[in-house]
């Protein structure tokens, strides 16, 4: 089934306590579409401006994502983010936030992309995601993402959107920022009973926890020692987990924990290189061989 992702398109400038990397490709919805793309069509609308390299565009086309919903606009600059991570490389900290074409996204479906079942409202103002939401024609399963700026500056907005979303996903410092909760359990059901069905608190190497009504568990990270660039392993995680849900057009939960495995793995990987250097190394067999291991390693 196909699957629409809406959200930010970056060059991101990336520090880490052993290494760095410049205007290297990033965004929400890039490394959200990268890591779906393993599974289902996706389908990526976005804005970016004239600075944009066609090459970027071949590399996600590449993996045939659909990229007709990418909107150029002349004379202006993509968005720009640059972030340092602390020694623990699950800390990190926004040192620049350049906005540019992102400002004013003005999502506009096609009737092709209005009919898409599948929706992820990656990282991007609850406003845009709110305009993207109100032109779908019934999708079948729509899940957002959001951040700490959002939270604090649009948090009227986010809340109008867990009221029309069927899930959630968002890290464990977001979750413990929306509800002024420190217990990352109680803030869980706290989030879900904002709207959502079920919400995911992501935990860098900790893994993921979900929740539902019927339903609280842990998902382990992927215990990788090659933690190069954490930078947009939520994003890969939400990609594997809605592509894997698309891929098999359900959302049992069943089918969901099994999601959130796919997600973990198309999130370790993506964490071993900076923007998207490992996924572009991998295949689908290598996430199948990896979630074997993950299999074992988690049956006692
Ligand atoms: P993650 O590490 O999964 O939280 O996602 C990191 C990505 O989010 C980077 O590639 C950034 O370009 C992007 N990003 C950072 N801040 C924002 C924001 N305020 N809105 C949308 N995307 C953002």
């Amino acid at each position: 089934m196909p699957l629409l992702v809406v959200g930010s398109i970056a060059f991101d400038s990336v520090q880490t306590p052993t290494d760095s990397r410049d205007n290297v490709l990033g965004g929400s919805a890039v490394y959200f579409s990268y890591a779906a793309s393993y599974f289902t069509g996706v389908r990526l609308v976005g804005v970016v401006g004239e600075d944009w390299p066609e090459e970027h565009t071949k590399l996600l086309e590449d993996r045939k994502i659909d990229t007709q919903g990418l909107q150029v606009m002349e004379g202006q600059e993509t968005f720009r983010w640059k972030g340092k991570y602390e020694p623990n490389m699950n800390d990190r900290e926004t040192l620049e936030l350049h906005l540019n074409v992102f400002e004013n996204f003005n999502p506009v479906l096609t009737d092709e992309l209005k009919r898409c079942p599948f929706l992820f409202l990656a990282n991007g103002s609850p406003t845009t995601q709110l305009k993207t939401l109100e032109q779908m024609n019934g999708p079948r399963l729509v899940v957002a993402d959001t951040m700490d700026l959002w939270i604090e500056i649009e948090r009227d907005q986010l809340m109008e959107l867990l009221g029309k979303v069927d899930g959630l996903v968002l890290n464990d410092s977001e979750a413990k920022l929306l509800t002024q909760e420190e217990n990352l359990v109680k803030a869980g059901h706290m989030v879900r009973a904002m709207g959502p069905k079920f919400v995911v608190i992501k935990k860098g190497e900790h893994g993921a926890m979900f929740f539902s009504e019927h339903e609280t568990y842990v998902m382990p990270a992927f215990p990788t020692a090659d933690v190069v660039d954490p930078t947009g392993a939520g994003d890969s995680f939400a990609g594997g987990m809605m592509g894997y849900l698309a891929q098999k057009n359900d959302f049992s939960p069943a089918t969901l924990k099994e999601a959130l495995a796919y997600g973990t793995m198309v999130a370790s990987f993506n964490v071993e290189d900076f923007s998207l250097d490992r996924m572009k190394q991998i295949d689908k067999a290598d996430i199948d061989k990896r979630l074997e291991e993950y299999r074992k390693m988690l049956s006692f």
